[in-house]
């Protein structure tokens, strides 16, 4: 192929998966050259006015791996992911202009710079006649068939909820798999082997204060790959670690339905912290998409048509759609989600800068036993139970009087199923500044330690 044939480009973002993919499914259906391109977005790497990277290096690698294993199942239909490193819209503005691309294909993502970036690509490419369709990959539902039930402030979760199950709203069933093979790959030496689609990796090696002997992105002959940064520790304490890719993702998802029947007492056990079954763990995934909330969806009722309705798989459902809420509600907000004051028009104590409490929260020395495990489990392993997220935003907010959005993007650097609507959502509804309806909801942590941890043994676990 040359750079005049024309080819569709898919922009994967955090939609790094074969099954279930509408822009990939579509992109697919007619026998065109194919060219998949992923944009490692160099704003992660950047600062943050708390005094850390938006995104630390264990959460990279988590997105990268999955990235790796993309590339090699695609390489296995005989297809080549280009992974670059930059301004996603300015390298993908730059592959355009170099000609060949008929047409664009992408997922929509639900938060406002992501949004921003759609928006700037679609421009160009109008303007250059080059046609751009945005899908509905990560959500159970179209933003326009339920953006009518949340209405200007947001309105609360339940209110979202009953009007959906109301209307019998079902997500629609996960995609097949597209036929790949009747695809050519499109490659282009002058465009992929040098153009833009470079990453200087030595560079972003020393930012990401990488030692030289760790692995280190590299070339292969058809483009740009990253490989897989498997070097980081991994903590003895953890109980749970990940396989990255869709294939881990789908495993897991059977493993947790259908081998260990977990999903049946899920309801009971989902408020627990130790152990790998007792919630679902499927948030690492989702959070890079190489798993869809719709196959969640339908593999929970082939579940319950296997072995009955239950009340494990009716409540997983029911978290979906808290993951839902915040994503529609992320695109209603926009910049809104990440202002001091939120959605609300109370005036909110905020710190502005990292302060040393926030600090000691961070490092798990805040001296309280049950805070300082989770942070310490979240340092260690990129993440953290629900229970615990909630009790230690409740902490940094309502007890060390903290800035929720430092303790945000503490989260959004150190989580690797970090969501910017989830993470965000979840960090306005508890400060306050969401859609609560009783914004004033305080966790007492010693009660949460006596109640979810009574013998002690999470605490002792995480802070020997
Ligand atoms: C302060 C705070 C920050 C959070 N940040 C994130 C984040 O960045 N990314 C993220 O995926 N989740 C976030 N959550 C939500 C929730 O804690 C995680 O989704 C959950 O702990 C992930 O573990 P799991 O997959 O085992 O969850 P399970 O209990 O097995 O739930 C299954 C799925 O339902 C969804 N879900 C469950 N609870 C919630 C919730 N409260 N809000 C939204 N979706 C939910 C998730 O997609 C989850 O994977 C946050 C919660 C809080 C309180």
């Amino acid at each position: 192929m040359n750079a005049t044939d024309s080819c569709h480009l898919i922009w994967l973002r955090n939609d790094l998966r074969i099954h279930d993919q509408p822009a990939l499914f579509a992109a697919a259906q007619k026998q065109v050259p194919l060219e998949f391109v992923y944009v490692l977005d160099e704003r992660l790497i950047g600062s943050t006015a708390w005094g850390f990277n938006r995104s630390g290096r264990r959460r990279l690698s988590w997105m990268m791996a999955n990235v790796q294993e993309l590339h090699r199942q695609l390489a296995s239909f005989g297809h080549t992911l280009y992974v670059a490193l930059g301004h996603p819209v300015d390298l993908i503005t730059k592959r355009l202009a170099a000609g060949g691309v008929s047409q664009v294909f992408l997922n929509d993502e639900p938060g406002f710079e992501e949004q921003k970036d759609a928006d700037q690509l679609r421009s160009f490419a109008a303007a250059r006649g080059i046609p751009c369709s945005l899908f509905s990959g990560g959500d159970l539902f179209d933003f326009s068939q339920v953006s009518h039930f949340l209405d200007h402030q947001g309105q609360g979760f339940t209110p979202f909820r009953q009007k959906l199950e109301r209307t019998g709203f079902v997500p629609h069933e996960p995609l097949q798999l597209p036929d790949l093979s009747r695809c050519s790959s499109s490659y282009t030496e002058s465009i992929h082997g040098r153009d833009g689609f470079l990453v200087d990796c030595k560079q972003w090696q020393a930012q990401m204060g990488f030692k030289p002997e760790q692995k280190v992105p590299a070339h292969n002959d058809r483009g740009l790959v990253f490989e897989l940064y498997q070097d980081l520790p991994v903590d003895s304490r953890g109980d749970f670690t990940p396989q990255p890719g869709e294939r881990g993702g789908l495993e897991r998802l059977h493993d947790y339905f259908f081998v260990g029947r977990s999903l049946q007492t899920y309801k009971e056990t989902r408020n627990g912290m130790i152990g790998s079954t007792f919630s679902t763990r499927f948030s690492p995934w989702l959070a890079v998409g190489s798993l869809s909330a719709r196959s969640i969806w339908a593999e929970s009722l082939r579940f319950e048509a296997t072995y009955g309705r239950n009340e494990g798989s009716e409540w997983l459902r029911f978290e979906l759609l808290w993951r839902e809420y915040f994503r529609h509600l992320s695109r209603l907000w926009g910049r809104r989600l990440f202002m001091p004051e939120g959605a609300s028009t109370a005036h909110f104590p905020r710190t502005e800068r990292a302060s040393a409490p926030f600090e000691q929260w961070c490092t798990g020395k805040t001296g309280h036993l049950f805070i300082d495990a989770h942070m310490n489990e979240l340092s260690s392993t990129g993440w953290m139970s629900n229970r615990g997220r909630q009790v230690v935003a409740s902490y940094l907010v309502h007890h060390l009087h903290g800035d929720w959005r430092a303790g945000a993007a503490w989260f959004e650097h150190q989580l690797i199923d970090y969501d910017v609507a989830s993470n965000y959502g979840n960090w306005t509804y508890l400060a306050g500044v969401g859609t609560d309806p009783r914004p004033n909801r305080v966790f007492n942590p010693d009660l949460q330690a006596d109640r979810y941890d009574p013998s002690g043994s999470y605490r002792r676990k995480w802070t020997s």
